[in-house]
């Protein structure tokens, strides 16, 4: 009999998005197991709404959204998303370097398609968003990762970003705030990629998804804001900062040094058209989503269930023996320290399996991340204190008496 298998450019890809833990998981739900999701930065889920407006603005446009808009998007939408990135001093040109998606995830799958051949490499960090690298991959790509040092508040290693530089690389990606660290990198950190890039002659791609979700007064600067001598294509979306992650709304913006990114440019053109476009309904959400800075700033201050929530993971997480965790500074996630010793882990996967089998609590190990030892990984600081306090003493219990064979 004819089998059908998945293709072999997927053999690298799906088990960074799907894998034993998931499996596991669906199985359990399955069987009527409640279980907690630590796993996902998926807003809705936990009592976030997208706000009035949006909700209005997604609603009021039915009617209006019923044909295919140009490939890149409605001029409504493109319009906002230039005025929002030239206020943030990204050097764009033009509402035509603007390009709306179905999400940023299908931006990032796009931008690969379109640059890469078989071999061709590309910086990502590590820990990265695992989308990125799968999206290399899936291109015929070679994914080169970089280390951040939690050392450094989870900055980039230059160093290490430089010696990982061949002639093969395209492309330095940074992520930034980051997802799954939190960090937020400074305009030094960023004028060093800058140069890096300037130096190799390399495209930067900057995931700046969570650019509204910052705390404790830090503030955030575009990469493409400091290298308008660099091609850069900067992401976004309003995914995470208005808590809609189903509508399917983000974009990417090209910016900078189009010389010699012509033939890449048509290419992108083409892939564009090839989806015809992004859904229309969401696309008419994106102006009202960013009349003023777009933040949900009660949320993020002291009182607000973000700012909270971060504040009881950070202290809960550092008050178990064998943990440590950097303080987030953006967004919604957090990536601590296990002492593998101590547990003698040597399978982090392992160890989530364990915990989720035992505590009906899903994390993400760190590899999902392509952090390559086995002592991190992430949990997604969505649900209410009250849930994060109880899964906190779970997974203190949990450690009292683990130990991997
Ligand atoms: N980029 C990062 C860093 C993310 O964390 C996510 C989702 O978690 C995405 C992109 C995907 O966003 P979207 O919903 O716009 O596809």
């Amino acid at each position: 009999m004819r089998t059908f298998s998945k293709s072999s450019k997927l053999d690298n890809v799906c088990y960074d998005i799907r894998g034993p833990v998931m499996d596991e998981a669906d199985r359990m739900i399955a069987e009527g197991t409640k279980i907690l999701k630590l796993n996902i930065g998926n807003p809705a889920p936990f009592d976030f709404n997208a706000p009035d407006e949006v909700i209005k603005a997604m609603t009021d446009n039915l009617r209006n959204a019923q044909g295919y808009s140009a490939s890149k998007g409605v001029v409504q939408a493109r319009e906002a998303i230039f005025k929002y990135h030239r206020r943030k001093n990204v050097p764009v040109e033009s509402i035509n370097d603007i390009y709306t998606g179905n999400g940023v995830s299908e931006l990032i799958v796009m931008v690969m398609q379109g640059l890469l051949d078989n071999g061709d490499e590309v910086l990502l960090p590590a820990p990265d968003y695992p989308l990125w690298t799968a999206s290399v991959t899936l291109a015929g790509g070679k994914a080169v990762h970089y280390i951040c040092d939690e050392g450094s508040d989870w900055y980039p290693d230059i160093k290490d970003m430089e010696r990982k530089i061949t002639d093969r690389t395209k492309a330095i990606v940074i992520i930034n705030p980051n997802n799954p660290t939190g960090s937020v990198y400074p305009r030094e950190v960023l004028e060093e990629i800058a140069e890096l890039a300037r130096k190799h002659e390399l495209i930067i791609f900057s995931d700046e998804i969570y650019d509204r979700l910052l705390m404790d007064g830090v503030e955030h600067t575009s990469i493409a804001s400091l290298a308008p001598d660099i091609f850069c294509v900067t992401f976004n979306g309003i995914s995470k900062s208005h808590m809609s992650a189903g509508f399917r709304a983000g974009w990417m913006v090209l910016s900078g040094n189009k010389k010699g990114a012509e033939g890449y440019i048509e290419g992108l053109n083409m892939l564009s058209s090839m989806r015809l476009c992004s859904n229309v309904q969401a696309q008419y959400v994106i102006s009202e989503a960013l009349k003023g800075t777009g933040a949900p700033d009660a949320e993020l201050k002291p009182g607000g269930r973000i700012y909270e929530q971060r504040e009881c993971i950070y202290r809960l997480l550092n008050d178990i023996d064998g943990i440590t965790a950097v303080k987030p500074k953006a967004a919604f996630y957090i990536f601590p320290r296990l002492d593998a010793a101590k547990f003698n882990i040597t399978d982090d996967e392992q160890f989530v399996l364990d915990f989720l089998r035992e505590k009906k609590i899903l994390l993400v190990h760190g590899g999902g991340f392509h952090w390559e030892q086995p002592d991190h990984f992430r949990i997604v600081f969505l649900p209410s204190v009250h849930e994060l306090e109880y899964s906190m003493g779970e997974l203190k219990d949990f450690l009292s008496g683990y130990r991997q064979k």
